[in-house]
């Protein structure tokens, strides 16, 4: 590759908003041939905002959403910020908090107004044996409706389900087309469970779904992609891709996302649009079809 030309397609790279960090990277994202796009902020806007709320028998809606809200608004997570605000909008007191507890990937944790909340999976609900039976059905009509539904149990009984939503971006889709129309194998991966990650997947149309993966699972993934002899480019935009998004051959940061992300990354895209990824493996075959 010749310096003058590595220049040339870095300057057009980043007019098109696609910030290559160093010239080796534009030399190398030609070869990518397989791209995992995070969910939640990439494929998604990123902005969930809370749908439904369903209680269980005998359940005041004022008494759990106030102890709901004051658990999530400890939260830093951006599924806790559209349960609290959507909360808050009901005009509803939170309660008061004296412990809290994230747990990544699975929810939150709390003692609130003197009593034991838990809210996040099936899976959370599972580890601390509270019976969610009678509302699966529900919670999985939601799911595939591409909501995101969390169970929320007060002193060790089930208490009720809250659901947010997402929406994709308007751009997502056609850019994920022109990706497998380069030949590109596009995977879409998520935190998110499995029933709302394959609805969403398939409105955007990505050959495959890899969801429930936990935030230190992201980057394994990507490894697993690689031993079968792939080059994998990771999209993503949170501070949970960071490793992942290092890991991958090339990791494409979103410009709109989070300062960790941006470090970890090869590249950043500056629109947020997917379609800059398509946008940047042409750019680099053409620079290095310029030089052979
Ligand atoms: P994502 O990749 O979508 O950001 P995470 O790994 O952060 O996913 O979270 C996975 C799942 O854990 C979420 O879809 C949600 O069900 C649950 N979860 C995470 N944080 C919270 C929270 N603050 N409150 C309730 N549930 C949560
Ligand atoms: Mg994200």
């Amino acid at each position: 590759a010749t310096p003058t030309s590595i220049m040339a397609g870095s300057g057009r790279s980043a007019e098109m908003g696609v910030l290559f960090k160093g010239g080796e990277h534009l030399e190398q994202t030609q070869s990518i041939d397989t791209v995992v796009v995070d969910k939640t902020g990439t494929v998604t806007h990123g902005k969930p905002v809370l749908t439904d709320v369903k209680l269980a028998d005998g359940q005041d809606e004022e008494h759990v959403l106030s102890l709901v809200g004051a658990a999530e608004k400890q939260s830093e997570h951006p599924l806790a910020q559209a349960i609290v605000e959507g909360i808050q909008e009901k005009g509803i007191e939170l309660g008061k908090v004296q412990f809290f507890e994230a747990i990544p990937g699975y929810g939150v944790q709390a003692t609130v107004s003197g009593q034991g909340v838990l809210v996040g999976t099936r899976k959370l609900m599972q580890q601390y044996g509270i019976d969610v039976s009678a509302v699966l059905p529900e919670m999985e009509a939601l799911e595939s409706d591409g909501k995101t539904a969390m169970l929320a149990a007060v002193n060790g009984e089930y208490a009720g389900l809250v659901a947010v939503a997402d929406t994709i971006k308007d751009t997502s889709r056609g850019a994920i087309a022109r990706l497998q129309k380069m030949g590109i194998h596009v995977i879409m991966m998520t935190g998110d469970n499995e029933r709302t990650a394959q609805a969403i997947g398939k409105e955007v149309g990505v050959d495959a779904v890899i969801a429930e993966v936990l935030p230190e699972g992201k980057a394994d993934e990507v490894k697993k992609l690689q031993q079968q002899g792939k080059k994998v480019a990771m999209v993503g935009d949170g501070i949970n891709d960071a490793p992942a998004l290092a890991t991958a051959d090339i990791g494409m940061a979103i410009g709109t996302g989070t300062d960790v992300a941006m470090e970890a990354a090869d590249i950043t895209l500056i629109r947020g649009d997917l379609n800059s990824i398509a946008d940047a493996i042409i750019m680099s075959r053409k620079t290095m079809r310029n030089i052979k």
